[in-house]
């Protein structure tokens, strides 16, 4: 059941040149899923109301957090002045991009912000040590649009069973990575063993529809393994 409260603003990160993500005190524990998304109102303006995806994991206890692309909308002018201790309403959870039971072996296909849901569920599955392998293929346009890297560097680290792969239309020289974009050769060259897994795409809905369209045409992925969330409004 969703609930609506005000928050206040925790902390503000800039996570790339124009993405920031807001840490929001609830006072107390967030009752969510890995993967789903909120909506948040800014000043009280129902003209300033966005949906998006809950970046923190439920483990992440003393924060939720939303990541936001900020662009030259009003919502993201007055996004981009929040500092701590401002006030924000927001009505949560909403979503089925969430893990299923038991969790199967994981596939995510993002790109560029795609990647706030994707971030909460690895962050989830690493922190819970739940033994799920996943691959994550991440198509940026060039490596300083890659968003949580550091976060996705820091999880290879610790659990041994999560891979990324990073794609980008601009390769930089010593990051490795496959120039381009996602395609059938990318997906058989990165996760192999693709028709084992449970596809989660997000991003906008161009892309959700384009990847779904080569896992399933191209690749012969059935369609009860794909979860996708669109993230209408790109
Ligand atoms: C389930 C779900 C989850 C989502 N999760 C996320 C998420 O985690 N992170 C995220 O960033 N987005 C997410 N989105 C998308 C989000 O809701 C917005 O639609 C998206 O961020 C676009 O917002 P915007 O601030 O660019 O505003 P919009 O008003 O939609 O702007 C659209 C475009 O118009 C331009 N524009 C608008 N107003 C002006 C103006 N006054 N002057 C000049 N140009 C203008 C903007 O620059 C922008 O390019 C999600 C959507 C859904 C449905």
């Amino acid at each position: 059941m969703a609930q609506e409260l005000t928050a206040r603003v925790k902390e503000v990160i800039q996570r790339t040149y124009n993405v920031k993500s807001i840490r929001l005190d609830i006072g107390g524990k967030a009752d969510f899923k890995a993967g789903q998304f909120l909506a948040v109102t800014l000043q009280n303006n129902p003209e300033l109301k966005k949906y998006l995806s809950i970046s923190s994991s439920p483990t992440e206890e003393c924060y939720l957090e939303f990541t936001k692309k900020l662009t030259e909308s009003d919502f993201s002018q007055v996004l981009n002045q929040l500092k701590p201790g401002d006030t924000v309403n927001i009505q949560y959870p909403f979503g089925k991009f969430i893990l299923g039971e038991p969790a199967a072996d994981l596939a995510f296909l993002s790109g560029g912000i795609g990647i706030t849901p994707i971030r909460s569920i690895a962050k989830y599955v690493v922190d819970k040590n739940l033994g799920t392998d996943m691959v994550l293929v991440y198509a940026n346009r060039s490596l300083k649009d890659i968003v949580f890297k550091d976060d996705f560097d820091a999880m290879q680290k610790i659990y041994p069973k999560i891979k990324v792969a990073h794609v980008l239309c601009e390769a930089s020289p010593g990051f490795k990575c496959t120039p381009g974009l996602i395609n059938a050769q990318v997906i058989k060259n990165e996760v192999s063993d693709y028709l084992k897994r449970k596809f989660y795409l997000c991003g906008p809905p161009q892309m959700v529809e384009a990847m779904e369209k080569l896992l399933v045409q191209e690749l012969s992925v059935g369609k009860t393994s794909i979860v996708t969330e669109n993230f209408q409004g790109y």
